[in-house]
């Protein structure tokens, strides 16, 4: 009897001791995407800061996130004798996890233009322990330093930038932005807040703002509508507001701290400004504009690479445990429902990273101003429609790698899993909601006549795959894809038809491009062709080939065990 429970918790140390110590040299797939967009040299910078820092994630970040996790933020909002503070009190090992991520230079490669790979290679690594307390910050923060870089006037890049890109946690000024009205957040253009010019540069800004994540920070960034501006987005406002001015809050008073789903231990607030002094950036009828892209694009490329790291993680845990856990005398591996149910939630890790590191490269293509016209309109696209994917399938992956782990999969103190799926969750909330990103992109479609750009990019890899085996799947994919083609250019064209149907037809659109980009990396010749293939077409045979039934493919068992290589011996 006592040999038996021996044995089960045996295999729990085991499968705990089963993760990787350097969580980038073991994880051939990032190193991969990497390795195809990157020089030599780049890469051998990326690689060693990679090593080091998912070292250090493992080490350490990972132990003091689990320390606080159980330790919500506190608002103080008066000292002791009753001056207001406005203070927000966490627990010291939030920043000293804190101090590790700054540290990695996330927020020091964000003022640098051309440095994308870097900044989603760290953002992956820290969010394998899934702290979207930091991470969001770090967002956020990533969104302030380009719309200050691209818009701002000289002086107030000159004051800011220095500490938004400091290495040092405790030298470093945070960034966030508030656009969210208790009446509408995807409804921008529903902003009320107003703005008054005092006639000496600054502003004064009043209102309520109804989300406003890192309520903590040193500066926010918020649109507010100037006294006699138009309605609708048009008429809006972006400023800056530093936190306090001679020491004290600078015209705001927050009312109170959310109690969320997830992404716990950072603070969102509901605030009220009352004449915050305020500076514009750039013109004051840009405001939307430059919010949108600067700010909003970025932060919906780093919410896909956050989900990223979440599926990896995912994946990390269900595989490892899927190798010790014994049930009716196998180890469960060996059950062919959970090894199809290891390799599904591994393909969609794979496809994601694919998808966010090719959007990656044409994000540091527009950071750098270097994008070509069709490679800007790929990018208007992919950002909004990769992050509407990857933040679904992160739920979706996170959810599936808890039911591996069985009855313990739902316990917060057997792995990190249950935060994994709160703070997924609240990753699909912020940054977009899925319809109203599968509304913009069906208006971007038309408004800037790109259907064509958007479906040639996948036609053209996958037509592009010539090696047979490679080619066959590409041309099922291709089947389905003219398919797709066909229900977007109705969906464009008839606004009825696509107001209620192109939601399904974009999510198997960026599957097309997932897949075309698993092939062609299949295609160059190295250890990790065979994987990539079979992830390639067990996603076919999932979201494109709708005549596709596996249980009347024989190969698909072997697509499986391709799919998993070793991962579960
Ligand atoms: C944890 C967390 C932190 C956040 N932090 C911030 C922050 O720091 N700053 C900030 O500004 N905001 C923040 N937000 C707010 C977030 O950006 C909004 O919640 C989000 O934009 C959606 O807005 P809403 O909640 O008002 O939903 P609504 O806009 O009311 O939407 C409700 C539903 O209607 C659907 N819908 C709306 N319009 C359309 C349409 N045209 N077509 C089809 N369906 C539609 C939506 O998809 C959604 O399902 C945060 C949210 C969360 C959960």
């Amino acid at each position: 009897m006592t040999d038996a429970f021996d044995t089960a918790r045996e295999a729990f140390e085991a499968w705990r001791s089963d993760f990787p110590d350097d969580p980038y040299s073991t994880d051939h797939h990032l190193d991969h995407v990497n390795s195809r967009y990157l020089s030599e040299e780049r890469l051998a910078g990326v690689r060693e800061m990679g090593s080091a820092f998912g070292r250090t994630v493992v080490e350490n970040l990972g132990p003091l996130v689990e320390s606080y996790q159980r330790h919500d933020p506190e608002l103080v909002k008066f000292d002791g004798i009753g001056n207001r503070t406005e203070e927000i009190r966490f627990d010291p090992a939030y920043h000293e996890a804190g101090a590790l991520v700054w540290a990695s230079g996330l927020l020091r490669d964000a003022g640098t233009p051309g440095l994308s790979f870097e900044q989603a290679t760290s953002f992956y690594l820290a969010s394998l322990e899934g702290e979207m307390g930091h991470m969001c910050a770090a967002t956020c923060t990533t969104g302030m330093i380009r719309v200050l870089r691209r818009s701002a006037s000289a002086s107030i890049r000159d004051q800011y930038m220095p500490a938004l890109t400091a290495v040092d946690y405790g030298d470093a000024l945070r960034g966030s932005q508030f656009l969210t009205e208790v009446q509408g957040g995807s409804d921008v253009g529903s902003v009320a807040s107003p703005a008054i010019e005092r006639g000496d540069g600054s502003w004064h800004v009043s209102g309520e703002k109804w989300f406003c994540s890192i309520a903590d920070a040193d500066a926010f960034l918020v649109l507010a509508r100037p006294e006699g501006a138009a309605s609708g987005t048009k008429g809006l406002g972006c400023f800056i507001i530093p936190r306090l001015i001679d020491g004290a809050p600078n015209g705001f008073s927050i009312r109170r701290l959310k109690d969320k789903l997830g992404t716990m231990s950072m603070a969102s607030a509901e605030i009220d400004f009352e004449n915050a002094v305020a500076y514009p950036i750039g013109n004051v009828d840009d405001g939307f504009k430059i919010m949108v892209t600067a700010m909003l694009n970025t932060s919906r490329w780093m919410n896909a690479v956050g989900d990223v790291g979440i599926m990896r993680r995912a994946y990390l845990e269900a595989s490892a445990y899927a190798r010790h856990r014994e049930a009716f005398g196998r180890r469960i591996a060996e059950f062919p429902l959970v090894r199809r149910q290891i390799a599904q939630i591994k393909a969609e890790w794979m496809a994601a990273l694919h998808s966010t590191w090719a959007l990656t490269s044409l994000d540091e293509q527009v950071d750098l101003g270097t994008a070509s016209e069709s490679d800007a309109a790929f990018h208007r696209y992919l950002v909004n429609a990769n992050k509407l994917t990857c933040s679904l399938a992160a739920t979706q992956t996170v959810r599936e790698a808890v039911e591996i782990l069985g009855g313990n999969g739902a316990i917060e103190t057997f792995s990190v899993l249950p935060r994994l799926l709160r703070d997924a969750v609240v990753y699909e909330q912020w940054e977009g909601t899925h319809n109203t990103l599968t509304a913009q992109v069906l208006r971007d479609l038309g408004r800037l006549d790109i259907t064509s750009t958007v479906i040639d990019r996948t036609a053209i890899l996958l037509k592009s795959i010539t090696e047979p085996v490679l080619a066959t799947i590409a041309s099922r994919a291709l089947a389905g894809l003219d398919e797709l083609a066909a229900e977007t250019r109705r969906s464009v064209e008839d606004a009825g038809h696509g107001a209620m149907h192109f939601r399904s037809t974009l999510e198997r659109l960026v599957r097309g491009h997932q897949i075309a980009l698993l092939l062609d990396s299949a295609q160059h010749p190295g250890p990790l062709a065979t994987e990539l293939a079979a992830a390639a077409s067990f996603l076919v045979g999932k979201y494109l080939d709708r005549s596709y039934r596996p249980e009347y493919d024989l190969a698909f068992d072997q697509t499986i065990t391709e799919l998993l290589g070793t991962d579960l011996d």
